[in-house]
């Protein structure tokens, strides 16, 4: 890690930082981690946020109830076959709406550019803080530690150079956890993953592509990035949006 003040940083070396300065900060399993805090006897056990009903899906899961394979979505009465002991509680939208206000009150405090995406996770440039409060790493672990000491729950951060590695970053490191991806290794590192975890573009590929249903790409499966590189841009775009060619890499 850098020194901990940015003011022992050049001009150059800080121009260098701010372009690897876009964070995903995504709260781990929000709803069970608010319900934990009034309830710290559940703490490592299989929890299931969602009504108890049978049209009802799982809101949350906790990462213990997730090692039996539950997932959020998922129907309430799959998710009670394949993890009987789980403790199911009925959700508490009013005190998540909240948790979330006072959470995008600290990313507010951070940096003025916050894009939210849903009530626990968002986007921070954090460019303009670095000056302020350390490199990316130590503004990515204040983020962390102020969410675990003023709301009680645990955030995962991903820092890259742009918001979709950013957000695949987050997702790795998760729970708990903080991922740097920098700009030089970008390219490295999504060719280390498997197409999955890009967006789920070949999920997509197989089933939204128009050119999809014929010829050689209904036999093309993907299973990692550089195939993806070789792509003739046409089909990724239609099914990733105008910007799948991007995809590709330099
Ligand atoms: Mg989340």
């Amino acid at each position: 890690m850098g020194p901990e003040r940015s003011n022992q940083y050049t001009e150059a070396g800080l121009r260098e930082l701010r372009r690897n300065c876009i964070m995903h900060v995504d709260m781990d399993a929000f709803f069970v981690s608010v319900e934990l805090r009034t309830r710290p006897e559940l703490r490592g056990k299989p929890v299931i946020v969602g009504f108890p009903a049978d049209r009802s899906v799982v809101l949350s899961a906790s990462y213990e109830a997730r090692a039996f394979g539950v997932k959020s979505a998922m129907p309430m009465v799959v998710a009670a076959r394949i993890c009987p002991k789980a403790v199911i509680i009925e959700p508490r939208h009013k005190l998540y709406y909240e948790v979330s206000g006072q959470l995008m009150e600290v990313f507010e405090s951070i940096t003025d550019l916050v894009e939210p995406l849903s009530v626990d996770e968002a986007f921070l440039d954090v460019g303009g803080a670095i000056r302020r409060l350390g490199p990316p790493r130590v503004v990515g672990e204040l983020i962390r530690r102020r969410v675990a000491a003023e709301l009680g729950i645990t955030a995962s951060v991903g820092i890259a150079a742009s918001k979709f590695v950013a957000k695949i970053a987050s997702t790795r490191c998760k729970p708990d956890g903080l991922l740097l991806i920098g700009p030089d290794e970008t390219v490295p590192y999504l060719h280390s993953l498997p197409v999955g975890p890009c967006g789920e573009s070949a999920r997509k590929l197989r089933t939204s592509s128009p050119g999809w249903a014929s010829g050689r790409w209904r036999t093309w499966r993907p299973r990692r990035c550089p195939p993806l590189r070789k792509c003739w841009v046409p089909p990724v775009s239609t099914c990733t949006g105008c910007r799948g060619g991007s995809i590709r890499g330099p």
